[in-house]
């Protein structure tokens, strides 16, 4: 569609941008932190207590943005997939201890899983994050708690039911949370890059078009459910591979095009 070649080539020329200026200013907080060492070393010990307080500022700073360039570093490498089956029950079964002590105690952790296995091919570390990222999305979602459920199912998609996702049958990876839900206005761009709704230093708006890259790279397709006070589900539909009945079904993921 054209929402989504839009959106891809956002991605594309976001990520060359981001690529080359975050090489940069890496380089640059290098040179920062290296002469705010040496001016800490000349400073005489004890004698300028307060000087000394404004390094360690201008240090934490420039560590911060340091560890930010390294998030854009990542993002923009996208690297390709390193794409193998695997079985989605199980994959997403084991999970659940990560998510448990990412999320803390005040979400409640549920799975539900589907009764026959779920053949895919699928880079499990970027799904791992993915989900992971999704996972994150849902605990901030829910200030006070809730309930994060992760959820396997078969699901074939009829000729013109969505909009977005083609028809077929598909493995459906859900991460559904009790929080505070989004507004029209915000699942509209959700998928955009940069976009989010966090106060700074808390949300960079890569995560969502982070996974929404990952399943276009993996053939598949992604859906934002969401009411507003009640919670949000998102869903991913990732092609299913049956590599015992039709070993030649298996499709391929489209490359994704980074350009030179
Ligand atoms: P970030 O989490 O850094 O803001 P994302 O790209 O992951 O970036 O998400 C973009 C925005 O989408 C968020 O700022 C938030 O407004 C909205 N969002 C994503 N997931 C959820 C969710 N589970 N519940 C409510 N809002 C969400």
């Amino acid at each position: 569609s054209e929402a989504a070649l839009r959106q891809s080539q956002k991605m594309e020329a976001i990520g060359q941008l981001t690529g080359g200026i975050a090489h940069d200013f890496n380089n640059m907080l290098t040179g920062i932190l290296s002469a705010l060492d040496i001016v800490r070393l000349r400073l005489e010990k004890g004698r300028y207590d307060d000087l000394e307080r404004f390094l360690d500022t201008a240090t934490a700073s420039s560590q911060r943005a340091a560890s930010l360039t390294q998030r854009l570093l990542a993002f923009s490498r996208r690297q390709s997939l390193d794409s193998k089956p695997v079985e989605l029950n199980e994959l997403v079964g084991s999970l659940q201890h990560l998510l448990r002590s990412t999320l803390g105690e005040t979400v409640h952790i549920q799975t539900r899983l589907a009764d026959d296995p779920l053949h895919a091919a699928l880079d499990t570390n970027q799904f791992e994050s993915a989900v992971l990222n999704l996972a994150i999305n849902a605990r901030d979602a829910m200030p006070n708690g809730g309930q994060l459920e992760l959820s396997t199912s078969r699901v074939q998609v009829g000729e013109g039911v969505s909009a977005t996702i083609p028809a077929g049958v598909y493995a459906v990876v859900g991460v559904a949370d009790t929080g505070t839900g989004m507004p029209p206005e915000v699942v509209e761009r959700a998928f955009e890059p940069f976009f989010t709704t966090k106060p700074i230093g808390k949300g960079t708006g890569l995560g969502m078009s982070m996974v929404y890259g990952f399943m276009q790279q993996s053939g598949g397709h992604i859906a934002i459910d969401s009411v507003p006070g009640q919670g949000t589900t998102i869903s991913l539909y990732i092609p299913l591979a049956e590599p015992a009945a039709e070993p030649d079904a298996v499709v391929s993921a489209p490359e994704v095009s980074l350009g030179a």
